[in-house]
């Protein structure tokens, strides 16, 4: 949005475009571990580098940074894919992993043996830790550091041979046991991993680490701003050392606050469990907050890029009211989707006084906010169904819908007025509500100027289509932070999060409608078609209701 004011990142691009850092040159990227789906915090990290290489005529990579083979997967290479380019952005030939540069970091990992700034080091995890200190105690060093370059060469050859178990050696960088900054104390570079890549098969058994390979990853494409999320910011010095000791392109890392979203988790590690361990259907549960549970639920990829936009970006952590992502799609589908009319909860209503068998095509307009979206046609008749919700025998005060005695307008149709009821004999239970109707009052026709306080939905019970509606609530009771992550968030599910409402009734238009169509049904709210709709029972999902509590 050119409109916006420069976010921070933006300041530091627009200064180093003045001084000429990178040769007026914006290179970003986005860098996702294919160890899960994309989440909707991923979706920001999108759009602010895609966007920033939009907006600056630069270019964005999307590379994989495949480095730790135990738990990555080609099924996640995938659907990262299909998930970046449904939000809107396109990659071009720019796709890249971070294990097409194996090779390179290894022979680049020999020079940095050369210079004596790595070594091989053998104690166990358990003792390193302990060597490591803690931020008010240095660092022990370690009784191998000392090595020679010759053997340093040999051993981390022979790592890479696979002639050591696993665990049993590291190569890590020679810097500072006493530095302030844990992630400074010798970090690890490589180890021995034995299990299959799914790239490289069986070639290595060695692996760079994250923090390792990350900076040479971005040296090597020739990114100019590397921006991560503010967990990196101690790392920094890691990724400056790494390219300073390499002694290749310097590109510069920048931290932003990660996305948080009240009543969900955004972690793909908590994400995978509800998958897992079958709190969810699977990664795109509609419940989900990831790229494809959003899809599926039938958020739009306009609403999710407005929501990231509107969200900005920011230095310090904060969380942010997922009533802003509803309030988002709403906007979006407010003039795009068309408004018909279901009944989830079906009360039957019989209009004694209109002849049976007669059936009268009302006009229905099918977007008021969007006249170009034109109009259709609803059958009515005799029988009809209206919610159970909108009739009560004996209402409260103010209650403006269908009661004995009281007149209500069934939309686009007439006027009708309650006569009497039919209850069940045995529980008691109201089975069919009696009317009246006023052919005067037919909507549309001009003739008759009556006020109605209540205007209720409804379907014709012998054109209606069966179909099954799912409702959701949020996934958390409570807001989840990221110190809360850390507790067990199973005790915190909303065990209320799905409703399934099998015997609903909706207007005939919409019998067939495909996969990902989506709705307004009348005062319930947005709903989409769901893949699991048949021929005979279509599914629809609601998106989001009506009430928007988003506070402007
Ligand atoms: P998670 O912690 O959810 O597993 P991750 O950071 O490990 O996510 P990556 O695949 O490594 O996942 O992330 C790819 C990119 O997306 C990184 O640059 C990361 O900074 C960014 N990212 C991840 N989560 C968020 C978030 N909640 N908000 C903004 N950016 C994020
Ligand atoms: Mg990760
Ligand atoms: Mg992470």
């Amino acid at each position: 949005n050119a409109a916006m004011p420069a976010n921070f990142i933006e300041v530091i691009i627009n200064e180093d475009n003045k001084t000429g850092k990178y040769g007026n040159r914006v290179h970003t990227r986005f860098p996702p571990e294919p160890n899960g789906y994309l989440h909707i915090g991923h979706a920001k990290s999108i759009c602010l580098n895609f966007g920033l290489a939009l907006k600056y005529g630069g270019k964005c990579n999307l590379r994989f940074d495949d480095t730790n083979p135990t738990k990555e997967d080609v099924e996640y290479v995938d659907s990262i894919q299909e998930d970046v380019r449904w939000l809107g952005f396109d990659w071009d030939d720019r796709k890249f992993y971070a294990s097409d540069y194996f090779e390179k970091i290894y022979e680049l990992t020999l020079e940095l043996i050369k210079k004596g700034k790595a070594y091989v080091c053998d104690l166990s995890a358990g003792e390193m830790r302990e060597y490591r200190g803690t931020l008010t105690e240095p660092g022990k060093e370690s009784p191998y550091r000392n090595r020679s370059v010759a053997e340093n060469l040999s051993l981390f050859e022979k790592m890479r041979l696979g002639e050591f178990p696993e665990g049993s050696r590291v190569l890590r960088a020679k810097i500072d046991m006493s530095s302030p900054n844990l992630n400074m104390r010798d970090p690890v570079l490589y180890r021995i991993i034995r299990a299959p890549h799914h790239r490289t098969g069986d070639t290595w058994c060695i692996y760079p680490m994250y923090d390792y390979a990350h900076p040479i990853s971005d040296s090597l494409e020739g990114v100019t701003h590397s921006i991560c999320t503010l967990e990196f910011a101690d790392h920094r010095p890691l990724y400056d050392w790494t390219l300073e000791a390499l002694e290749i392109y310097k590109c510069q890392q920048i931290e932003f606050a990660r996305l948080n979203l009240t009543n969900t988790i955004m972690s793909k590690r908590y994400l995978r469990r509800l998958v897992e361990e079958n709190y969810v259907s699977g990664w795109d549960d509609p419940r989900m907050p990831t790229i494809s549970g959003l899809r599926r639920r039938g958020y739009t990829p306009e609403a999710i890029r407005d929501f990231c936009d509107r969200i900005g970006v920011a230095k310090s952590n904060s969380t942010v009211d997922i009533a802003l992502l509803e309030h988002c799609i709403r906007e979006d589908l407010n003039t795009k989707a068309p408004r018909v009319m279901a009944v989830l909860k079906p009360l039957k209503i019989i209009i004694d006084n209109y002849p049976d068998g007669q059936v009268e095509e009302m006009t229905a307009e099918n977007n008021p906010e969007n006249p170009e979206m034109g109009s259709r046609t609803l059958p009515f008749t005799r029988e009809l169904y209206i919610e159970q919700d909108d009739f009560m025998e004996n209402p409260p005060k103010k209650y403006f819908r269908l009661t004995p005695g009281a007149e209500v307008r069934l939309k686009h149709a007439y006027i009708i007025k309650c006569e009497h009821v039919i209850k069940d004999e045995q529980t008691g239970e109201i089975v069919e509500v009696h009317c009246t109707y006023d052919p005067d009052t037919k909507s549309g026709s001009g003739t008759v100027n009556r006020k109605v306080k209540g205007v209720l939905h409804w379907v014709s019970a012998a054109h209606a289509a069966k179909a099954e509606v799912r409702l959701y609530d949020y996934l958390l009771t409570a807001q989840q932070d990221q110190e809360e992550e850390a507790k067990d968030f199973v005790d915190t599910l909303n065990p209320d999060s799905l409703e399934v409402l099998t015997a609903c009734l909706v207007e005939p238009s919409i019998k067939t409608a495909q996969p990902g169509s989506r709705f307004q049904f009348m005062r319930q709210g947005y709903f989409v078609v769901d893949r699991d709709s048949t021929a005979d029972l279509p599914v629809f999902s609601r998106i989001v209701s009506l009430k928007d509590s988003w506070a402007k």
